[in-house]
């Protein structure tokens, strides 16, 4: 029967005019007769939605008892059923709400805060409400079933905006996961965003559309209806908290619940934008789908840069609770001072209390959210959720160690060495930087039977005894045990300041001052370790062509050629994977760490078959941890992330952007002497004009900009280079606030 037939038959409405409201599931329709506007819904038949129409229809008679505010009336039919069951479909009338949309409306505070007020007192009065049919319903739009989206999840076409609706589902699972049992449920209306509320001049007259009506958290009303409030508006909490003090003055919340609500505020905007992926793929034409989609994007995305403690903290002071940060920072130096050594240092003239981080941002304890543009460690981003979920899966199934035989080792092996030309093809699983270049100095003096390094001035390889040794940035300092005898020191090849081009013939110079070191120890230099654009030295790119000519004089004399890919590697550079390639050479071993495991302690070295065989001539090679199947996971996931979003590409895109808006600056400021580097590893050498270091200047700077919440360091002998080197999810957008502001500094300090 048709629609029209069916309302004439059942309803006596003779002369109805349809328009048809689209919604996700079942239909709706508004029915005009003669003056009279009704709201007519049709539903596939099963049990559960008859129940579940049945205790809407309960529901919506507890709220008729509410004189301030307007609620659906069910229209009985002809025959006095409140809903009509035939061919397979339910059917009923309901009273149409006259009045202009929230969502249409200029939502002024006495707005917000009289929608705050229908909301709790509709969920008050629903507080004594138990309907069996709501109890038992698992409905996905529910954030007590997050989970029933994760199917949706595919439907997200870009990785990255997939990869931070996970860190949020994964948010959920960590922070409200362990405190939903203590939540308290009631029967909420479950879907009260600004299209389904009814105002009339400043005030808030009705809501409507039960049709997502649950038994849940009570503060999912909320976590509901506030994301949409906070949509496109400039002050997004300023509006939140009036709807919320409506709200708490009828119905009073929970520290508890209030504690949680940017998690689940978060979760609601996940379910929207999963649903928006999913229905455009099942109905491509349909305008309802998308209606939120851009908006629930833009405040996602904007939700990630704002502290989850900024946000608990203006939440409870505005409802009269106090807050207070979860640590102080005098506590946490207190004990620092009692327990660790002063050999530490800490970043920043003043310190950070860090309290969580999210892809390129980092929370403090006091609610600030700082953009990261120095965590190199970092790579695809702080806690970035499939990292943290595959070091989950495989920390709770199996952790041990080389002497066994198990599977991950070796598809992570294969994936790493994939990176790589086919000669550098056996790789040691380590744990740190540190330790593969210790371990690289052993093997390469084992193989060579020769007894002498050679580094360059300002590298730093690592902490162990070795890595000391082989690092003129620790050995040389203040302090420092000076060098030892086996160690033979070639300069920095670095072009700024050298007078010399970097087409070729710095190179050349510098290569040439090398050649006169190393003759006296011609055939006794086992190993040269070096990195291709030197982090500790302050950001330098090594002289083109140095490294050739470098390497083929170490072969030539029997030694082999170590690149410490440590800081530089895994897509950093942008338009290389590794750092050696920018300077077409071929190493014979290659050290990894940092960002390997993306902060979980991992370091590799690669090398050729031939070494390899050497050094198994040695002892056993045993390392405790080194290769473990956490390790592994870990740092396939990191592998396969760099893949999935195209972070190399990224670190190419937005690099040469910041490089750009970097090099706009030096030409506006004498003090920036030099912009040099390559992706995401930049620097800002900071002079005179006379070339005289401006250290000072570039302390200031980094504590500046630390005060403006970015994080960047320096370094280098004169610590006058601005290292900048973020994780890769930093956007052109985060570059352009990093610039913004150091211009405004450099400006102050002129
Ligand atoms: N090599 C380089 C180039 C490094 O920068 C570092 C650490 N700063 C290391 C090796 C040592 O790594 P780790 O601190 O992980 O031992």
């Amino acid at each position: 029967m048709d629609i029209k037939a069916v309302i004439e038959k059942y309803y006596g409405l003779k002369r109805a005019q349809l328009e048809c409201l689209e919604g996700f599931e079942d239909k709706t329709y508004k029915v005009t007769d003669q003056d009279k506007v009704y709201i007519f819904k049709q539903y596939q038949y099963s049990v559960v939605n008859e129940a579940v129409i049945s205790a809407e229809d309960k529901v919506l008679e507890q709220l008729d008892k509410l004189r301030d505010h307007k609620f659906p009336k069910v229209i009985p039919a002809l025959n006095n059923k409140p809903y009509i069951v035939t061919g397979e479909k339910i059917y009923r009338l309901l009273t149409f709400l006259e009045g202009k949309l929230l969502g249409d409306s200029k939502q002024s505070v006495e707005l917000l805060s009289g929608f705050g007020s229908l909301l709790g007192a509709m969920d008050k009065e629903l507080l004594s409400c138990e309907e069996i049919a709501l109890s038992g319903r698992e409905n996905n739009w529910d954030l007590r079933y997050l989970e029933l989206n994760l199917p949706y999840l595919e439907y997200i076409q870009n990785p990255s905006d997939r990869n931070l609706v996970k860190y949020f589902f994964l948010q959920f699972d960590e922070m409200v996961g362990p405190v939903a049992p203590s939540l308290r449920k009631s029967i909420i209306h479950n879907d009260a965003n600004d299209w389904n509320v009814i105002t009339d001049g400043q005030k808030v007259t009705g809501i409507f559309e039960f049709g997502d009506l649950a038994y849940t958290w009570l503060i999912n009303e909320l976590a509901i209806a506030l994301p949409y409030i906070m949509m496109n508006k400039e002050e997004p909490l300023e509006a939140a908290v009036r709807v919320l003090q409506g709200y708490h003055q009828e119905l009073p919340l929970t520290e508890l619940e209030i504690s949680i609500l940017y998690y689940l505020i978060a979760a609601r905007l996940c379910i929207s934008v999963c649903n928006s992926a999913y229905g455009k793929k099942v109905k491509p034409d349909s305008k309802y789908m998308v209606i939120s989609e851009k908006p629930a994007w833009e405040l996602l995305r904007k939700w990630v840069t704002i502290n989850p403690l900024k946000v608990e903290a203006a939440f409870k002071k505005a409802l009269g609770f106090s807050w207070n940060p979860p640590f102080r920072q005098q506590d946490l130096l207190k004990r620092r001072n009692m327990y660790l050594s002063k050999s530490l240092s800490l970043s920043y003239k003043k310190p950070i209390s860090m309290y969580r981080a999210a892809f390129q941002y980092m929370y403090d304890t006091d609610g600030n959210t700082f953009l990261d543009a120095y965590n190199n460690i970092m790579l695809v981003g702080h806690c970035h959720p499939k990292v943290v979920a595959e070091g989950q899966k495989a920390l709770a199934s199996l952790n041990t160690n080389t002497r066994y035989l198990y599977d991950n080792i070796y598809s992570y092996a294969e994936k790493l060495l994939n990176k790589f030309p086919v000669s550098l093809n056996r790789v040691f699983f380590v744990n740190s930087g540190s330790e593969a270049s210790d371990l690289a100095i052993r093997m390469a003096l084992a193989h060579s039977k020769k007894n002498k390094v050679m580094v360059l001035e300002h590298g730093y390889h690592g902490s162990t005894w070795t890595g000391i040794d082989i690092s003129h940035y620790k050995y040389a300092s203040s302090g420092g045990q000076g060098k030892k005898p086996y160690i033979i020191e070639a300069p920095m090849p670095k072009v700024f300041g050298s007078g010399y081009e970097d087409d070729g013939t710095c190179g050349s110079y510098y290569a040439g001052i090398t050649k006169q070191r190393m003759l006296p120890h011609m055939k006794d230099i086992g190993a040269f370790i070096a990195e291709p654009v030197m982090g500790c030295g302050g950001q330098v790119p090594l002289a083109r062509g140095y490294l050739k000519e470098i390497y083929s004089l170490i072969r030539e004399q029997g030694g082999v050629c170590i690149s410490d890919e440590v800081q530089v590697g895994f897509g950093r550079m942008g338009q290389s994977f590794w750092g050696y390639d920018l300077h077409d050479v071929l190493p014979d071993m290659v050290i990894l760490g940092k960002p390997m495991g993306n902060g979980h302690p991992i370091g590799a070295l690669v090398t050729t078959d031939e070494i390899a065989r050497s050094f198994e001539k040695g002892p056993e090679f045993f390392s405790s941890f080194g290769g473990n199947p956490v390790s592994c996971a870990i740092g396939k996931a990191v592998l396969e992330v760099i893949e999935e979003e195209e972070l190399q590409k990224s670190a190419m895109d937005v690099g040469s952007h910041l490089k750009t808006l970097l090099k706009e600056l030096q030409n506006k400021y004498s003090t920036i002497a030099d912009v040099r580097g390559y992706g995401m590893f930049l620097g800002v050498e900071l002079a005179d004009p006379q070339g005289i270091p401006l250290t000072d200047v570039a302390q200031k700077v980094k504590n500046q900009l630390r005060d403006k919440h970015i994080l960047v360091g320096t370094d280098g002998p004169f610590d006058n280079v601005i290292k900048i080197k973020p994780p890769l999810p930093f956007s052109k957008r985060n570059a352009e606030k990093l610039t913004y502001e150091l211009d405004l500094i450099l400006n102050s300090l002129l």
